[in-house]
């Protein structure tokens, strides 16, 4: 009987992400890092699981990604010191910062906590193009005593110019910024009465999901995307009539600064956001002409979303620590820039980096007797930072020309000849030419 199997394939909805791809992964995050770094913010790494419980009270019971999108899983105890526990793979890395937060008492040193995190986030979504099972999210969240001034409309600003400034870098175009503020625990009480109130005659006619969000957790209604229900959501009360005094001053004083940064922004009123630890200040950066249903890529067109979360801190058990956070989808990030450089705007010339960058040398050993040499000449051009492929002495050398002309701008041969005489012959695939270079100037001759 045939032992023979089929081949394993990663799991639905997670996906390997190979070179040159990878080349412009780092290069986002590389170019978040520096961003990142003139705002004053430090790198955190927090774990890929945590206890489940973190993310029922952090995100929030009645959220879809509580509800029906959490790994989760019942770790056995594996000593008596040990107790069973259920962990979570993190959906989301809000809750897990906001945690180290108060393990570590980073309140008590006083400052604001200026935090920013790149990683794998796992949430069981139905997989589509942009959305994925374990996706990538680089996010920041801004948290510190109320004597740091983590609650004044100065840092939902900050953070705001700071992720234009951040997309503009990146070369992203026709980014859209919403803005709305949810208002504090008590505007949303109030709020979330009115709503009860007007879904209660309406809600009969709606989805079953939106029927059920109307009775446990009515602000989720705001962003169901049910083409069936948005006529009676767009009639719905908006929050912005159930802001209180300060709710109303801190929105107007985010936005007086945006206009003062000449960060153009429109102000959606249903803008409530899928995670209940949300107050005041709400936003999401689009890309219209990216995720636009008719370019194939359904309706995923969020970059981004982020927002203040005041009371986190104390329904996870820790001191008062407000904060304003965001979190980019770096797998639709590298969508929209990939989509729009595609595109090749004349008017948006692409960044050069998204091209996978050639060698600086091929080595060709002539002869496989000139193998080891060639490594050697290989580590050698190395050590100076050259960038260098070493080829094979089995090869013909019409074989070594054609991998050279591949993966690099020159090609050296190094035959027997070469390696008593110490004098290369190096050819540059751009212009053509051929030349002789003393091996000691041959990394400069490169370089060139
Ligand atoms: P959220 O944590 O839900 O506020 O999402 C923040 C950003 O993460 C979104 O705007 C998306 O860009 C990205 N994101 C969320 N869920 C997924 C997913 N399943 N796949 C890919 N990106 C996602």
């Amino acid at each position: 009987m045939s032992t023979q199997s089929s081949p394993l394939k990663a799991v639905r909805g997670t996906r390997d992400l190979l070179p040159p791809e990878t080349a412009l992964w780092n290069r986002i995050e590389q170019t978040a890092r520096e961003v990142f770094a003139r705002y004053g913010f430090g790198e955190i790494r927090t774990p890929i699981f945590e206890a489940t419980e973190l993310f029922a009270r952090g995100v929030g019971e009645e959220t879809d990604i509580v509800s029906k999108e959490m790994y989760t899983w019942e770790d056995r105890a594996r000593a008596q010191s040990e107790k069973a526990q259920s962990l979570t793979l993190r959906p989301e890395n809000t809750a897990g910062v906001v945690r180290a937060y108060i393990e570590h008492k980073l309140g008590e040193r006083g400052d604001l906590q200026k935090l920013f995190y790149i990683g794998p986030q796992f949430r069981r979504e139905r997989p589509q193009r942009g959305r994925y099972r374990q996706f990538w999210q680089i996010g920041v969240e801004v948290l510190g005593p109320v004597s740091s001034g983590s609650e004044s409309p100065v840092r939902d600003a900050e953070v705001l110019e700071m992720l234009a400034t951040l997309l503009d870098e990146l070369g992203v175009k026709n980014w859209r910024l919403e803005l709305n503020s949810v208002g504090s625990t008590e505007d949303r009480k109030r709020y979330d009465a009115a709503l009860r109130a007007a879904l209660e005659p309406v809600k009969a006619r709606m989805c079953e999901d939106n029927q059920r969000r109307a009775e446990t957790n009515p602000l989720r209604v705001l962003d169901s995307k049910e083409p069936a229900d948005q006529e009676i959501i767009a009639a719905l009360p908006k929050i912005a009539d159930y802001l209180d005094e300060d709710s109303r001053a801190h929105f107007a004083a985010v936005r007086a600064a945006l206009d003062a940064c000449g960060v153009a922004y429109t102000v959606n009123p249903r803008l409530v956001r899928g995670l209940d630890y949300y107050t005041r200040t709400t936003f999401e950066f689009t890309v219209p002409s990216s995720f636009d249903p008719a370019s194939g890529l359904g309706t995923q067109n969020a970059l981004l979303g982020g927002g203040r979360y005041d009371g986190l801190s104390e329904m996870l058990g820790g001191p008062k620590a407000p904060g304003i956070g965001f979190a980019i989808g770096e797998d639709r990030l590298i969508l929209v820039l990939q989509e729009q450089d595609g595109s090749r705007a004349v008017d948006a010339p692409h960044p050069e980096w998204m091209w996978a960058k050639k060698l600086d040398a091929y080595i060709a050993p002539i002869g496989a007797e000139c193998n080891a040499a060639a490594l050697a000449l290989a580590r050698e051009l190395r050590r100076t930072g050259l960038s260098v492929e070493v080829g094979d002495g089995t090869f013909r050398l019409k074989k070594s020309f054609d991998a050279a002309d591949k993966v690099a701008r020159n090609i050296v041969i190094l035959g027997e000849d070469e390696v008593r005489s110490d004098i290369l012959t190096v050819k540059t695939f751009a212009t053509g030419e051929q030349t002789k270079v003393a091996r000691a100037e041959l990394a400069k001759a490169l370089r060139a």
